[in-house]
């Protein structure tokens, strides 16, 4: 497996592939690499070549945000990558990505001015700029993102389409743990009784599938049930995440819970059409988010 730390090296690398018609897959993270990272390498080998990055984006971090002490783990994440078939990863330097005088950035698209475009300003700026930055260091044929961050996805749709990058952008499903966590990168910093808690996001998720499936079509009413979940003001008899001693376990704070359309992300009074089930909230200071494209199976 090549590993690559400058965008010339790495363009040309792609660019050799891509010369003879081949197709390239790219999966782009910011290490500390799980199942759901891997499932995204998975799905990019159905291309010619898969290639990854590293990078951990300084600019998508608010000033109050996990920076610092986000995970940093390169030796093993290297090793994953290139047992799960990776043929080059780009691990640029800060320097290399932001060069002295740096000034140029990519706006969000509007898709990303609800939700954590509003809990995190700037978020989304940074995520699109390091995106297109990433994308011309690794011109892709295709390039797959988790759906875990749902927002994120559509917000490099659009970014993509908007600016006529030329990479087809694949959403791939949320990989989680046998009890339903989401993995994340961050799960790691939660303890054994805050990693129960987090456990509220499925299940709220789990509930108002539920609901929708038995019909109840009312957004409204939808977000209450998910949001009474997760703040522990549902009875504890129909709670079944509360403990022997009748504990109603409760996120800490709750950013929002909310049921919007999954082509734009705009909030519906009643479901006419497909939706997502969005869901960001934090346990002691770890933020976590999640969701679920609903279904009436
Ligand atoms: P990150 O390293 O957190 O920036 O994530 C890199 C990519 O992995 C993004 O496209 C994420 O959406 C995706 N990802 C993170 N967690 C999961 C998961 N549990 N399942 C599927 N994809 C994921």
């Amino acid at each position: 497996m090549e590993v690559f730390d400058s965008p010339d090296s790495a363009r040309e690398y792609v660019g050799s592939f891509r010369s003879r018609g081949q197709t390239v897959g790219f999966v782009p993270t910011m290490g500390a690499l799980h199942e759901g990272h891997l499932s995204l390498v998975h799905s990019a080998r159905s291309c010619d070549v898969a290639v990854a990055s590293i990078f951990v984006n300084p600019t998508q971090f608010g000033p109050t945000e996990d920076l610092e002490k986000y995970p940093r783990t390169l030796d093993a994440d290297l090793e994953k990558l290139r047992t799960a078939g990776v043929s080059a990863v780009f691990v640029p330097t800060k320097e290399q990505m932001y060069p002295d005088g740096f000034s140029t950035w990519v706006e969000s698209p509007r898709i990303g001015e609800t939700l954590e475009g509003i809990c995190r300003p700037g978020h989304f700026r940074g995520v699109a700029t390091v995106v297109l930055k990433l994308f011309q260091a690794l011109p892709a044929t295709h390039a797959y993102f988790g759906k875990k961050d749902y927002q994120q996805w559509r917000v490099i749709e659009a970014m993509a389409r908007d600016l006529n990058v030329g990479t087809e952008i694949i959403g791939c499903e949320t990989v989680r743990e046998a009890d339903g966590l989401a993995l994340s990168s961050r799960n790691r910093y939660l303890s054994e009784n805050d990693r129960e808690r987090a456990l509220l996001l499925s299940a709220a998720l789990n509930q108002v599938e539920k609901s929708y499936v038995s019909g109840e079509a009312r957004t409204e009413i939808l977000q209450i049930q998910m949001r009474e979940l997760l703040l522990g003001q549902q009875p504890t008899a129909t709670n079944t995440l509360s403990d022997a001693s009748g504990t109603v376990p409760r996120l800490d704070t709750l950013d929002y819970a909310t049921i919007v359309s999954a082509e734009d992300l705009t909030p519906l009074t009643s479901i006419d059409r497909p939706v997502v089930a969005l869901i960001a909230g934090s346990i002691g200071t770890t933020r976590l988010i999640d969701n679920r494209e609903l279904q009436r199976i």
